[in-house]
């Protein structure tokens, strides 16, 4: 166990990141248990504890008599150079015990520009970065999260990846762990890999083979051992209703970035985004009953003590059951003094009704996601809103007393004009223009945030080019010299990082060596935009002979082998194909779980079903 002097926790900003003992964190005697797992996101305590798949794995795997789960974020710059300094190794929270002890460390990849963390825990615990050099005393190193779909550019660095929903393949892996750790790790490390790789939803990288063409895109990737299948397909809980669910979380002692209790209503969106990558990799819906979500809501008031609840998945307001869940969880707490609220709203199917009833939004103001400013790029993307859905959520709320309205979009979006962008400078007016319409006065506030697109793996637009960071700043300076009202705020996102991410997100195993080589010198933190060291990025690129453009703004031909093509999320390329094509024809693609199934592949192919219990009853 480390024991962490006062004098340094006194140097470093927010020392509750390192002490561990909050309400509800759970600490085991390791000798009495046969695996230990760090559950670790790449990022810190905040973003880290504010993670629901982490917290949800932490109960299951604390539920279990033979294994001890604990927790691990990135420390912070300041906490990294005095523990550099002191030589105190990478520890987990709940028992202070390095983490190069653990039998499992688990890290939950969200996010592309998060690797050089991972890069960086690692060293700090002392475990060698690679998998080829880690040997039986040393922990399996496991990803999770969306960024396994392409984990190649990470490939040379974990030992697994995890594609899917955990909640039983981690039980499945931790079965494999404890039985080899019983036979005296019989066959070695290597043994247990392939056994985890016979695990259906686990990708063991070691065990598979990459070759390239002359021009730089990738021939094939095939197994090297009969014990690796040739495709690795995703897990998906088949009914939410029956596993285990987070309702004990912990509840920190500093401010986190989702403070609250996440109620998830369902998990799966299928309106059919085609920019969205979640989209695809958590189809199908599935969604909870609501005399289940309810229990679980009271359970998570009483061990947390939390007064506000969120509802949180892909489209909540989508939820068929909300309107009578709302009100049953409005009724049935507001004794306790708990709200609820939405994180965002779908347009369409926005009720101000619901709005009101939920409190919580009036506080924030309201939040809509057009995603694009003209109807013809909402149409390429698949959104199915029209800019009269937005007029009329809009004049819905503004009617009942908001003012204040965030917009969020996206620029560089596959076919995009300059009138495309221009058409969110003219949205942004006409929403101004509407509450002085209804009210009779000025005095709207509209925030316009717009992201850089990135193309994703597994979704249709997986083939297009992405822009160039010099096109996203021109478009940048374009809306914003379109956009100057004081009642409009103008947010945008760094082109460069977008850039990054964007050759991470389609990148190929060799993209490991840039990784290493930007770590090395100094790379880590790349989401905070005050730690992001572009030229580093770029030298590594340079220094490794590849080209980031190669990666982002290549476009790829339907015939060309995807780095991700052994990968599954369930979803056919035929699919993703036929909807490049409608997006091209600016054709929509209806939404499979209430009107006709779009033949994505996902249902037949796992044997799950879109689980809708509104549309049933
Ligand atoms: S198979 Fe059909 S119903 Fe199932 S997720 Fe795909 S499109 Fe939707």
């Amino acid at each position: 166990m480390i024991t962490l002097d006062p004098a340094m926790l006194n140097r470093v900003i927010k020392p509750a990141r390192y002490t561990g003992n909050e309400w509800n964190s759970i600490k085991k005697d390791h000798d009495k248990v046969n695996v230990t797992v760090a559950l670790s996101l790449p990022d810190v305590y905040e973003v880290g504890m504010s993670n629901l798949g982490l917290k949800i794995l932490y109960q299951i795997l604390n539920n279990r008599t033979d294994t001890a789960a604990e927790r691990v974020y990135a420390p912070w710059v300041d906490m990294e150079s005095e523990m550099r300094a002191r030589n105190i190794p990478l520890f987990t929270l709940e028992s202070l015990k390095p983490v190069s002890e653990f039998d499992v460390v688990g890290f939950s990849l969200q996010y592309e520009m998060s690797y050089s963390n991972v890069l960086n825990m690692l060293d700090l615990a002392g475990i060698p970065l690679f998998t080829a050099e880690r040997n039986e005393k040393m922990p399996i190193i496991v990803g999770g999260g969306p960024c396994t779909f392409n984990a190649e550019p990470v490939a040379d660095f974990f030992d697994c990846l995890i594609l899917g929903e955990g909640e039983e393949v981690m039980e499945d892996l931790i079965e494999a762990v404890s039985a080899w750790k019983q036979s005296g790790k019989a066959d070695g490390r290597v043994g247990l890999l392939k056994k985890i790789a016979k695990i259906e939803g686990i990708y063991v990288p070691s065990l598979y083979d990459v070759t390239y063409h002359n021009d730089g895109t990738v021939a094939k990737i095939v197994p090297n051992c009969s014990d690796a299948p040739a495709i690795v397909t995703k897990r998906v809980v088949k009914d939410l209703n029956t596993v285990e669910y987070a309702t004990r979380p912990i509840v920190p002692f500093l401010d986190i970035v989702h403070d609250r209790i996440m109620l998830e209503l369902f998990r799966g969106c299928t309106r059919g985004c085609r920019f969205c990558q979640a989209g695809v990799l958590y189809r199908p819906v599935r969604e909870r009953r609501p005399e289940v979500l309810l229990k679980m809501a009271k359970e998570m008031v009483d061990s947390t003590g939390y007064n506000e609840i969120s509802l949180t998945s892909l489209s909540s307001a989508d939820y068929s059951c909300l309107p009578d869940l709302v009100q049953s969880l409005v009724d049935d707490l507001k004794e306790q003094g708990v709200s609820v609220s939405l994180p965002s709203l779908r347009i369409d199917s926005f009720s101000i009704e619901l709005a009101q009833k939920v409190q919580q939004v009036r506080k924030s103001g309201l939040t809509f996601a057009p995603e694009a400013g003209s109807q013809r790029m909402r149409d390429v993307i698949n959104k199915g809103v029209t800019e009269q859905n937005l007029e009329d959520a809009v004049s819905a709320a503004f009617q009942a007393g908001w003012s204040t309205v965030k917009l969020y979009f996206m620029m560089g979006l596959p076919t995009e004009t300059d009138e495309d962008v221009l058409e969110i400078a003219n949205l942004a007016y006409k929403v101004l223009d509407l509450y002085k319409k209804i009210t009779g006065r000025r005095g709207a506030k509209v925030t316009v945030s717009v992201s850089c697109f990135v193309p994703k793996p597994h979704t249709p637009f997986q083939w297009f080019p992405q822009n160039h960071a010099s096109e996203f700043e021109r478009k940048q300076q374009l809306l914003k010299a379109k956009l100057r009202d004081r009642n409009i705020t103008f947010n945008w996102h760094d082109a460069r990082t977008s850039f990054l991410e964007g050759a991470f997100a389609r990148g190929d195993r060799r993209l490991g060596q840039v990784l290493l080589k930007a770590w090395q010198n100094g790379a880590r933190f790349d989401g905070w935009s005050e730690y992001f060291k572009y030229d580093v990025w770029i030298d590594a690129f340079k220094a490794s002979d590849l080209d980031p453009y190669f990666y982002a703004t290549r476009e790829r031909s339907f015939e060309e082998v995807m780095p991700w093509d052994h990968l599954s999320s369930g979803a056919t390329k035929d699919f993703l194909q036929r909807e490049y094509q409608q997006a091209v024809q600016e054709e929509l693609t209806c939404d499979c779980r209430r009107e006709k199934c779009s033949a994505c592949g996902v249902c037949p192919g796992l044997g799950v079903e879109v689980l809708d219990w509104g549309n049933k009853a």
